[in-house]
């Protein structure tokens, strides 16, 4: 599914500064839409100096009178909270979220519901959400500040869409080398070591051996082979 067709629900928050830094949080994992439901503070100079640039995400943000109304439109509504509620909600960890809203189709609505920073979600906002997601933390201290927790979710679900950086722009001569590569490359160190002396083919012992495991854990390139049998060959012209 869409990053876009994500939005960011933050219930009934007094500080404006973590409405700012929850957008700055936001942009940083391309997650644009911001919803404010019942907002306890001016949405001015404070939040936006804390945005840090994130302009568009409060500039674009919807502001609602309830929850019901703000998520009317999500397939999945997410509750998020620090704590175990009495009767037990379907929970989901950060990273299977994460998996979840990645297999939904492209068209769905989701959102991320976050609570006031005294108090929380209310039980009736609950019973809105399809599904409860918990950071796990330290059990003794368990409760993030708000755009802390929601920099956590949106991480998770932008690293969970986003391809690793090196799959896009990889060198081939980067990938990790062929097995025949690197069995041309033992080939040609054994030579050099014998013709050095430093190898007895009588008696060689399990130096051969152990030089395999060595080079072979290191998932060489080919571009680190070829510099490994530059520097052989180099050996073997000075003794020629
Ligand atoms: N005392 C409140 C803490 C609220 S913290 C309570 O016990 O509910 C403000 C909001 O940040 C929470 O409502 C939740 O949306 C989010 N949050 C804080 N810590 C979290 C955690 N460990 N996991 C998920 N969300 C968390």
């Amino acid at each position: 599914m869409k990053l876009e067709n994500i939005k960011i629900v933050m219930v009934g928050t007094t500080h404006p500064g973590n409405i700012g830094a929850a957008a700055r949080a936001m942009h940083n994992m391309c997650i644009g839409r911001l919803s404010l439901v019942d907002p306890q503070c001016p949405i001015g100079e404070v939040a936006y100096a804390r945005a840090s640039g994130a302009n568009a995400v409060l500039d674009k943000r919807e502001t609602w009178a309830d929850l019901k109304q703000a998520v009317g439109d999500c397939s999945l509504v997410v509750a998020t909270s620090a704590r175990r509620r009495s009767l037990a909600w379907p929970e989901l960890r950060p990273r299977e979220l994460a998996e979840k809203i990645d297999a939904m189709p492209d068209g769905e609505q989701v959102a991320l519901v976050f609570g006031r920073e005294h108090s929380g979600l209310t039980n009736e906002e609950i019973q809105l959400c399809n599904q409860m997601v918990c950071i796990p933390t330290n059990p003794g201290f368990s409760s993030l500040n708000l755009a802390a927790a929601i920099q956590v979710l949106c991480y998770e679900i932008f690293s969970q869409q986003a391809p690793a950086e090196t799959e896009k722009t990889i060198d081939p001569q980067d990938l990790p080398a062929r097995s025949s590569d690197l069995e041309g490359y033992f080939e040609h160190l054994q030579q050099v070591l014998e013709a050095t002396g430093f190898l007895d083919p009588e008696q060689p012992g399990l130096i051969m051996q152990r030089l395999r495991r060595l080079y072979l854990r290191s998932e060489l390139t080919l571009n680190e082979i070829n510099i490994l049998r530059g520097m052989l060959t180099a050996v073997q012209k000075k003794r020629d």
